[in-house]
């Protein structure tokens, strides 16, 4: 081959589009949509207990079983609960399984694909252990164990099952994470505890930063144990989110630190009174309250528990 018919190879190989990667981008969109539906060929091992299946990409310990009935025992709390419904939890212990079916998702230990299929992808886990591995490569510590990851998800598809896919996608993320966290988490959470660090704002009451939905739980938990609403009325009911300023009282620390610490006495009392302020205000409706039955306000005004600043 002389060398200007390699080149003329080269120029001749040098198309970016031609019909096989056509092809193949075409085919790879319809695979896509296509293993979301029907994602088993990753997930070759299964263990299915009552009405819930577990697929993995490894082998599945028997120390699952258990565990799923701790699942069960969390998932009665809820009268929506429903034996009937199916629930398959897909667990990717390869990152990239979880990556690619997790998709946007992917920062997360776990998701719902409620409006699709209402298949369930969680992280790699330790079964023996009860934890999974959360994205930093290290085990979910605390409260969060394998059990709670999997009820929480399995609760998204009971929220779903009572509102329809329109519905569940309209719901606020403070019921919707409230609510699973509410049932899923063990019962550790006591309303009047959690209300200090509330109040002060408290890096892990702020959901976008510390990953945590404790202010969305302990929203629901106020209106189903101190409102005595049913979940299906929280759920299903025009209820605004209390409006919070997270960056006005994240804003009015660090100001404080600046001043030095003869003034810092007296402003801290300035500060403390601005910051009961704003918390008092984040109490109170928003303008747009749309509530027809239920406003916080009047809720959480008669309760002066919940005021005590
Ligand atoms: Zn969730």
């Amino acid at each position: 081959m002389t060398v200007q018919e390699q080149s003329m190879r080269a120029n001749f190989r040098r198309p970016f589009l031609n019909w096989k990667t056509l092809a193949a981008f075409l085919l790879g969109f319809a695979l896509y949509p296509a293993l979301m539906l029907f994602p088993y060929p990753f997930f070759r091992h299964e263990a299915h207990a009552k009405n819930i299946a577990v697929y993995s990409d490894q082998s599945i310990s028997p120390e699952l079983f258990p565990l799923l009935a701790h699942v069960e025992q969390r998932l009665q709390r809820s009268p929506l609960d429903d034996p009937r419904l199916q629930h398959r939890v897909f667990i990717c212990n390869s990152t990239w399984l979880f990556a690619f079916f997790a998709n946007t998702d992917s920062h997360a230990g776990g998701v719902n694909k409620a409006w699709l299929n209402q298949y369930i992808f969680l992280r790699r886990a330790e079964i023996q252990r009860n934890r999974l591995i959360g994205p930093s490569g290290t085990e979910v510590p605390g409260e969060r164990t394998l059990v709670y990851f999997i009820s929480h998800e399995i609760v998204h598809t009971l929220e779903e099952n009572l509102l329809g896919r329109n519905g569940y996608l309209r719901l606020p993320a403070w019921k919707r994470e409230g609510y699973a966290d509410y049932v899923a988490r063990d019962r550790a959470f006591v309303f009047g505890e959690q209300l200090p660090a509330y109040r002060r704002n408290a890096y892990e009451m702020n959901p976008k930063r510390s990953g945590l939905y404790l202010r969305y739980q302990l929203y629901v938990t106020y209106l189903l144990d101190q409102e005595h609403l049913t979940p299906q009325q929280m759920l299903t009911g025009r209820i605004a989110e209390p409006a919070s300023d997270t960056n006005g009282v994240m804003g009015i620390y660090n100001r404080e630190d600046l001043f030095s610490t003869q003034s810092s006495a007296s402003f801290s009392i300035l500060a403390a009174a601005i910051v009961s302020s704003r918390v008092f205000s984040s109490l109170l409706p928003t303008r747009r309250v749309m509530a027809r039955t239920h406003t916080w306000p009047r809720q959480i005004a008669s309760r002066p528990e919940f005021l005590r600043a």
